[in-house]
């Protein structure tokens, strides 16, 4: 039987490489303790890449740091067929038609190893594909946002299915505790997208088999920057009459956090048949926005804009920028219960890990070049044409980035 919080009362797995790669840093070994996501990026990684862990060795490293306490980690399932399809520097190896090789030499194996009894005791959180279900709902024809392979995709159905497949077998694992991922405010936040969101996220879950008892909840925010809490500005405020919605940041968004976003979505969810049990998880690894340059107070109510712009701890170009953003500083540490709905604050994306090449790069890993990563791009419709705010000089999207991890460390809130 599963406990309702797979995080309470349990510590969490510290990747060992993650580990390493964060205390080698000059000052790193102040959050190199810290749990962060095992990503399953390619089936190779069921067995490990260039001579590096595999699953196994996560899961038995993970019982040895269990010892007689209780113990989470957290594995990303992240290789559906045409991954990536509204971007290109997380696209991965397996074709937009290949659903079948997704089920039998990705979930199949990964669900194997994971019903072996030896690991029964551990509390097993997969976090299920990344960025795939809101893309079907946001990207697609007609809107000015669509992209060709998301209306592939969309068309295929074959997001759903790996995602339904996924739920299905790794929610067969008595010990396993399904998390799927619901987009962030800053995408999904706008009445437009948010309860075709949850209807997609539904279907998924509802399809290859799965049921929504095999959901557990849902994490919003993963490898994205927004901020968990606005203290100088909220939805509801107004100046000299004008509602803050109508600033040019909100743009008549209906969330300005994560933790409201993540709040209401649950409530959502539970209204369209998932269980009213089910618990939200955030993700904090980079949605500090601390150091200097954060606002003290709410901004100057000369207008709605000066307002929102001079109080908001946010300090991206857009909500919809995504790549290495500048500025950017861990977010609060992981912790379980830190509110209502919310299971914890996790950090899936490793701090310190790129999001994406700055410029093109080769690679054997079917990663593009994404020009949100390049920091000289004016931007696109999913930004609404703005600077695309990334780091200079990123590596390939997993690769270490050391002066990120460097601007991380310097920018977090709370401080270190
Ligand atoms: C990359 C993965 C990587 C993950 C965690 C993603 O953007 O595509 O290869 O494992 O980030 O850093």
């Amino acid at each position: 039987t599963r406990v309702d919080n797979p995080y309470a009362g349990a510590k969490g797995y510290v990747n060992p490489e993650w580990s390493a790669k964060a205390a080698a840093e000059p000052g790193g070994s102040r959050i190199s303790n810290q749990p962060t996501g095992v990503w399953l990026d390619r089936t190779a990684a069921i067995n490990g890449v260039n001579g590096g862990m595999g699953l196994r060795d996560h899961l038995d490293e993970a019982l040895r740091q269990k010892g007689s306490d209780e113990l989470y980690i957290q594995l990303v399932i992240y290789n559906l067929p045409g991954r990536d399809c509204a971007a290109l520097a997380s696209n991965g190896e397996l074709g937009p038609t290949e659903i079948d090789k997704y089920k039998t030499q990705y979930i199949d194996p990964i669900a194997k190893i994971l019903s072996d009894s030896k690991y029964a005791s551990l509390r097993i959180v997969p976090i299920i594909e990344i960025d795939s279900l809101p893309n079907l709902v946001t990207n697609v024809s007609p809107r000015a946002t669509a992209t060709p392979t998301c209306d592939v995709m969309k068309a295929n159905g074959n997001y759903q299915k790996g995602v339904g497949y996924a739920l299905n077998k790794l929610g067969d694992v008595p010990n396993v505790y399904n998390y799927i991922d619901a987009g962030h405010h800053g995408w999904l936040g706008w009445d437009d997208n948010f309860g075709p969101s949850a209807e997609m996220f539904k279907t998924a879950a509802t399809t290859e088999g799965a049921t929504v008892n095999d959901v557990h909840g849902f994490i919003v925010n993963t490898a994205n920057y927004s901020a968990l809490k606005e203290d100088n500005f909220k939805i509801t405020d107004t100046v000299n009459g004008t509602s803050v919605r109508q600033s040019k940041w909100v743009d008549w968004n209906r969330y300005v956090d994560e933790q409201s976003y993540a709040q209401a979505m649950r409530e959502k969810l539970v209204s369209i048949g998932f269980d009213s049990k089910i618990g939200m998880l955030i993700d904090t690894s980079r949605n500090g926005w601390g150091g200097s340059k954060r606002p003290t107070g709410p901004g100057a109510t000369t207008n709605v804009d000066t307002y929102v712009d001079g109080g908001r701890y946010d300090r991206r170009l857009n909500t919809g920028n995504w790549c290495n953003q500048a500025g950017a500083g861990l977010g609060e540490r992981p912790r379980a219960n830190p509110a209502t709905g919310i299971d914890a604050y996790v950090w899936i994306k490793p701090p310190g890990e790129s999001d994406g090449a700055s410029k093109a790069i080769e690679n054997d890993e079917g990663k593009g070049f994404d020009r949100m990563c390049d920091p000289t791009y004016t931007g696109n419709p999913r930004n609404n044409n703005n600077m695309s705010g990334a780091l200079p000089d990123a590596p390939l999207s997993g690769h270490w980035f050391s002066a990120q991890f460097q601007e991380l460390m310097k920018n977090a809130y709370p401080p270190l």
